[in-house]
């Protein structure tokens, strides 16, 4: 049996610098537990730009598209800020989402003990966090039509439209049940079924392929400010949510921040099956390419490794693997080190972006 594929894309900025560690970490797992993979590099973004005249070519998206799994740095720059909106980095990363259909965005929300400390909550509100937040990422009010700003009597108006079908709700939501299936078993959907009709559909087509596909998962609905809120409040009662395009964007941004810094914080893009049963995947820190630090060693490389963890649970089934790799990021960071976007005031120093590789493949080596 062949290998199994990985097209990896580094992008700009700090991209190539925080791929590097995870190339390591990779390098890895092929010689330390015999786990091969097929890795292809490719162009995407302002670097793609410069060599081709487009964020992304033709055939790096054909590549994507075949390979099981995309693992992305990060793509953008001042340098690309004046061109045309046609051929911005951005464009290259959202022709990916697109073209692939990658309907369901993972957005882990994971306190490493660690960095309890590191959290805007009180330590006992975030200490042993782990939950899940998936928002449906192809649809609703960011591509629903009519769209524009448009002349009405003697103003303009602004219009955006809020459009969901059942098939996209039932896609997201049966990608929701089957994950929580896989974790604590529990799903929060959130709407504001109160106010929007959209919010109507979303509650009830959930609760429709709950009833009919998934009876042994837990499900709650909660209007999506009152979710808000409880993030806040008690953020462990959650196991996975469930949202829509906007409130996800919203919500999964807070949660994640609710464990502290962006340089920690994985991201999974998923869509339907393909042939060989793995969905469509796009890896990816959350982060972007940090032009103000990028070239100088201090970039985190941790985001971008746990999205390589994210990879071996969902498109590879390794998930004993994946933990053995968040368990040794937990162990680097337990051990004190820390790179310069993780420092209190404590006077420790911080170790660069390939110190903290280092540290996590030796922690893998003691895993052993
Ligand atoms: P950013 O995420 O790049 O940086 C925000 C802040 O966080 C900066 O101070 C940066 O130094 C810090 N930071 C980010 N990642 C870090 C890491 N791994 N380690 C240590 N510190 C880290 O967001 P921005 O400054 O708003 O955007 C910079 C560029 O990135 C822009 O061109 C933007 O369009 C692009 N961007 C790309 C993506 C993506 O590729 N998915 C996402 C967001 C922004």
């Amino acid at each position: 049996m062949s290998n199994p594929s990985l097209l990896i894309l580094p992008g700009d900025g700090i991209g190539p610098e925080v791929m590097a560690e995870v190339r390591k970490v990779i390098d890895w797992f092929g010689a330390k537990r015999d786990m091969a993979f097929d890795v292809s590099e490719d162009l995407v973004g302002g670097c793609a730009y410069d060599a081709h005249g487009t964020p992304l070519t033709d055939e790096t998206m054909a590549k994507a598209q075949e390979v099981d799994a995309v693992l992305l740095g990060a793509v953008g720059g001042p340098k690309y800020d004046t061109l045309d909106f046609s051929v911005k980095p951005e464009r290259g990363l959202l022709r990916l989402r697109k073209e692939m259909d990658l309907y369901a965005n993972l957005r882990p929300a994971q306190c490493f003990d660690a960095l309890a400390d590191f959290s805007s909550l009180k330590k006992d509100v975030v200490a042993g966090l782990d939950i899940m937040i998936i928002r449906e990422l192809t649809s609703g009010v960011y591509f629903g039509e009519p769209r524009g700003v448009f002349k009405e009597g003697n103003e303009r108006v602004g219009i955006n439209t809020q459009r969901y079908t059942e098939s996209e709700i039932a896609r997201v939501a049966r990608s929701a049940f089957e994950l929580a299936r896989k974790r604590g078993n529990k799903v929060c959907s959130m709407e504001k079924a109160n106010v929007m009709e959209s919010g109507v559909l979303w509650r009830d087509v959930v609760q429709e392929i709950h009833d009919a596909e998934y009876p042994d998962v837990e499900l709650s609905h909660m209007y999506a400010d009152a979710g808000a809120m409880q993030l806040t409040r008690w953020p462990k009662q959650f196991d996975v949510i469930v949202t829509d395009n906007l409130f996800g964007d919203l919500l999964s941004d807070l949660a994640a921040m609710l464990t502290g810094s962006l340089g920690m914080l994985p991201s999974a893009s998923l869509g339907a099956p393909m042939a060989n049963g793995r969905p469509k995947a796009l890896y990816e820190p959350v982060h972007g390419s940090a032009p103000d630090i990028a070239g100088t060693g201090k970039a985190n490389p941790i985001a971008c490794i746990l999205s390589f963890a994210m990879a071996l649970r969902y498109s590879f089934d390794k998930g004993d693997e994946a933990t053995r790799l968040e368990e040794a990021v937990n162990a680097v960071l337990a051990d004190g080190l820390r790179t310069a976007d993780l420092l209190g005031e404590d006077g420790v120093q911080p170790v660069s972006t390939a110190e903290m590789g280092d540290a996590i493949v030796a922690k893998l080596d003691a895993s052993l």
